[in-house]
């Protein structure tokens, strides 16, 4: 599904991602771990090019979308995101910020868009408040707004960065239980997280990054109880 070949990234002279390769496969859920600063967000937004890399490859279904002549919009209408900040649009709707893009880029009919609207914001609990307007919900809620609007666009990929960072606690619970549905769905997911016990459960595979490098990859079981690396080790003694 996404396979990434020694992907580089600097800001000026500050080297960010030095290197990375890795290979995710259709329907894995893969959490990324590591130190704040270790490029985490950097990796992630590389992967829709919200970032452009320095250097490397990046290909999505076998397509290359680090390539010159890219189709970069298609590329992100099959991968998704949700960020820490959730980044809905204030002055829409709760169904209007799920059927803005189908209905703007896909072209889908607007009572096609709301009759699926409903449904992805009925499958994150949140059906009766599609008329408020987002300052009107809690951290949560929003959250699992952007969530219901990146499943509008049928991605095959969702990237998640620190989607419950933001979150008062009593909220975390709530976007966690959502995300653990959908990795049973099939679709692809990648989560940058702090919760090692999400990590723990839901994901099949913990990538650890730190100082820009991928410095562990592994089940969730492994890396856990047998970190290989004194770097993950001495993370994990400070994360649980
Ligand atoms: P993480 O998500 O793991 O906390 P980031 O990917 O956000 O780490 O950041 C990695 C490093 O890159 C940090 O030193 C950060 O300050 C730097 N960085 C990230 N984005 C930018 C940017 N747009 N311009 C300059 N430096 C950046
Ligand atoms: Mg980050």
């Amino acid at each position: 599904m996404i396979n990434v070949q020694q992907l580089h990234k600097s800001f000026g002279s500050l080297h960010v991602l030095k290197g990375i390769s890795t290979e995710i496969k259709k329907g894995e859920v893969v959490t990324i771990i590591g130190p704040s600063g270790s490029g985490k967000s950097t990796f992630l937004r590389c992967l829709n090019l919200l970032e452009v890399p320095t250097e490397g490859k990046i290909f999505i279904d076998n397509v290359e979308v680090t390539a010159k002549k890219a189709n970069i919009k298609k590329m992100r209408e099959n991968v998704g995101m949700v960020f820490q900040h959730f980044h809905l649009f204030p002055h829409k709707t709760v169904l209007q910020n799920v059927t803005y893009a189908p209905i703007k880029v896909k072209g889908i009919s607007k009572s096609d868009a709301e009759k699926l609207g409903m449904e992805l914001l009925t499958k994150v609990g949140l059906a009766e408040k599609a008329n408020e307007y987002p300052s009107r919900l809690s951290g949560g809620q929003k959250q699992r707004v952007a969530i219901a609007r990146a499943l509008a666009m049928n991605p095959e990929v969702i990237l998640f960065d620190e989607p419950t960072s933001a979150l008062d606690p009593e909220m975390v619970k709530e976007v966690l239980e959502v995300m653990k549905s959908l990795a049973n769905t099939g679709i692809t997911m990648l989560i940058v997280t702090h919760e090692m016990g999400f990590a723990r459960e839901a994901a099949s595979r913990v990538l650890f990054l730190d100082e820009g490098s991928v410095v562990e990859d592994a089940p969730p079981a492994e890396f856990f109880s047998n970190p290989k690396s004194a770097r993950a080790k001495e993370f994990l003694e400070k994360m649980l």
